[in-house]
Formats: structure tokens, sequence, C-alpha cells
């Protein structure tokens, strides 16, 4: 059975049951704008050029892929290989769809893009691709998350963003989402919002993984023409789920090819402090939009917990919980203990330090090559790398 995935989501974004518009009529009107000026746009040649371009100049596509030799024979079985999504300007794979946001608003005749950020790693590669097409840029962070995340809120600065303190109620993602959402509503016809994953109402989740499907375009044929055949596990981390829906997009037809999402399993799942929202989760409403959540009796948003703050997400994108209800794709977790041992073989054995949430996929990978056993193939996205994170592990591990 083919199921027809490009075909996804429907006129009003939905996967499924999952994805919608969980918005207010006047809110809904502006995200249909949002849509039919993605739909138009993205279908002349000269932005699909321009972002082409921008890709191979700017970015460094195509990313290559690696055969971890020694990582492999650690783990003791299938051959692991990683798609090198670290290795892209900026560090990881959300360049991919920051530029192609940004240069639809500049396409759009938009003035300002406007985000939230929490770690800062979605504000930085918006800034990025904002300085570069030529269009200003806003952020909004909480206060403790200024605090917390120097190194990103100087960056941004020296990028030419404004960055917005938030103070209200506990001065952190939610609020900064609140707070850019009321700039953005001001005056919708002349700023963009611009989300950093599968999330939110129609028509993000597919406009992100749309520009993130480039990863696993190129995967898909690199990987053929490595091992002369389509792998035999493909895997990511999922938090939002960009980058696992990123590289899953290109394989979902070829029925042979598993698909797993791993997610962060913090303390344990017997824990209140993890963030695996398909594993654990129930179906309810968050950010605009239908999925699984992590959510109290009453329905409301519980605290989410990641060793990598990435992944830290109390919903999860719509594709995603639609994907794990057909049994098209798998899901797993992987705990902090399991990230951290995974960093550092990866550092030690190869000489790449992962990102934090690069790390459970490869801690999953390991695991499923050693069951699987010798003659398999499996590819790992390595969505970023792990420069953000050195001083952190150092702490955890008294380095
Ligand atoms: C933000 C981030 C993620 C998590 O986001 P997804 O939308 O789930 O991909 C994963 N890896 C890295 C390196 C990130 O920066």
């Amino acid at each position: 059975m083919a199921l027809e995935f490009s075909a996804m989501p429907d006129k009003e974004g939905y996967f499924g049951e999952y994805g919608g518009q969980q918005i207010p009529p006047e809110l809904k009107a502006v995200m249909d704008d949002i849509s039919a000026a993605y739909e138009r746009v993205t279908s002349t040649e000269d932005f699909q050029a321009d972002l082409a371009n921008l890709y191979t100049d700017y970015v460094g596509r195509p990313s290559p892929i690696y055969f971890a030799k020694k990582i492999t024979e650690k783990a003791g079985g299938a051959n692991i290989y990683l798609k090198r999504e670290d290795l892209n300007h900026t560090g990881a794979h959300k360049i991919n769809h920051c530029l192609g946001e940004a240069l639809l608003a500049k396409y759009m005749g938009k003035t300002k893009v406007l985000a939230e950020t929490g770690a800062g790693q979605h504000g930085v590669a918006l800034a990025t691709a904002c300085a570069l097409v030529g269009i200003d840029c806003e952020i909004h962070m909480g206060e403790v998350d200024i605090v917390k995340e120097h190194p990103n809120v100087t960056k941004m600065k020296i990028l030419g963003c404004r960055i917005v303190p938030v103070s209200r109620g506990t001065k952190t993602l939610k609020d900064a989402v609140d707070s850019a959402f009321e700039e953005y509503l001001r005056d919708p016809d002349n700023f963009m919002y611009a989300i950093g994953s599968v999330v939110g109402p129609h028509p993000f989740p597919k406009m992100v993984r749309d520009f993130q499907s480039v990863v696993g375009r190129e995967a898909r044929q690199q990987i053929q023409e490595k091992t002369g055949r389509l792998p035999d596990v493909v895997t990511a981390c999922v938090g939002g789920g960009s980058n696992a829906i990123g590289i899953f997009t290109a394989f979902l037809n070829d029925e042979d090819v598993e698909l797993v999402g791993v997610e962060p399993a913090g303390h344990g799942l017997n824990t209140n402090e993890h963030a695996a929202t398909i594993t654990a989760g129930k179906k309810g409403t968050i950010h605009g939009f239908k999925c699984y959540n992590l959510q109290d009796d009453k329905g409301n948003p519980l605290p989410v917990y990641s060793i990598a703050s990435g992944l830290d997400y109390p919903g999860v994108g719509p594709q995603h919980c639609y994907l794990k209800d057909i049994g098209r794709v798998r899901y797993e977790t992987a705990d902090d203990e399991q990230c951290l041992e995974a960093f550092m073989q990866l550092s030690h054995l190869e000489g790449i330090i992962p990102a934090l949430e690069s790390a459970h996929a490869l801690h999953f990978a390991m695991q499923e090559a050693a069951r699987i056993g010798k003659g398999k193939n499996i590819l790992v996205n390595l969505s970023g790398r792990g420069d953000k994170d050195v001083d952190f592990v150092a702490e955890k591990l008294n380095l």
C-alpha cells in the first residue's frame, strides 16, 4: 500500500486527526494568508533557484554522509552512517528552514521577521538567515533564558538582530511565545512569524517540513551511491520533529526502510522530568495545533525536561503523531545518561562532537546496530554539532 504522503497535510492542515488550526478566526485569516503566499511563492522558479543556491554556496549543501567505522565497531553489528548536518553553516539543520522562512518573508515584501527562542538555537539560525537575506529580525526571549544562554544572545546581537527581553510570567520560552505573537499581531500584513520546528498552526508544520526535506532527498541518493542500496534503518532525534521529518520524508514510501524517531527520556519515563511527548503523551491542543502533548489532568502543558534544551518541548509535530498511529514510524527514547555516553563515544572515537540532541539518536543507533547485526545499514541524522554543549558536559562529567 503506497500511502499518499506527499498529499499531506490536507487543505485544513490535518495529518489524519492531528495539526490543523486551533486558533481564533482572526488569526486563522492571517495563517491562511501565509499559506496562500507560501504556495504561490514557493512554486516559482525564482524562489526555488534562490533557495537552492543558498543551500549550496552559503550552507555548504549537500552535507556529506560519513561511515562511522569506529562507532560501528564499538556498537558491534550493523554499519552506522551519519548524515552530517553538523557541518552546515551555523552548525545544525535549523538553518535549512530559517533560510526558507526568511527568503519567503522577503519575497512576500514583509519588513520584519519575528520569533521566540528558548535556548537560542532557533534565534541564532534565524538571525543569520535574516542578516543574509536583508530583513529585520526581532527575537523575543525570556529574561531567565537570556542569562542562561549568554553566548547565543551575543551572537544574535552581533548578527544585527533586535532582542526583546520578556519579563512576564516564568520569564522563559512559553512567555516569549506569547510576547512575540502579540507583537506579530500588531501588524501581520508587514511582519512575518517564523516558527522553529514542524509545530504550530497550519501552514507551519508543512512549510518547515518542506524546507527540511532537502536532508532526506540528499541522504537517500548519497547512501545508495555509497552502499548500493537503501538503508535498513533511518533514525533521528525528535524535539518538535523538524530534523526527523526532514530525513524521513524521502523514505516514507520505501516500505522496507524502518524509520525510528528518538525522544528524550531525561531522568526517566517514570519521573516527571522528560520530554517524551509521543511515547508518554495524550492527545490534546497546544500552540494552535492538535498533537500528542505532555499535559496534566486539566489539559495544561506539563513542565518538560531534557539534558538537550532543543528537545524539551511539551508538544510534537502533527505529522509525527499521524505516522506513529499508522505504524509507519517507531518512536523510542534515550535518557540523559545514554545521551552523554553516546556524546563522549562519538567525540573520542571519531573526533566528532555531536549536539546533545543528536546524541540521543546516536545512542539508539548503536543499540539497534547490535540488535539487527552485521550486514545491515543504519543512517543517523546528526542534526547538529556540540560546540554549544561542551561547557555543560565538562561540568556534568567533572572534566
Ligand atoms: C533544535 C534542535 C533539535 C530539535 O528540533 P527538531 O525540530 O526536533 O529537529 C535537534 N537537534 C539540534 C542540533 C537542534 O538544534
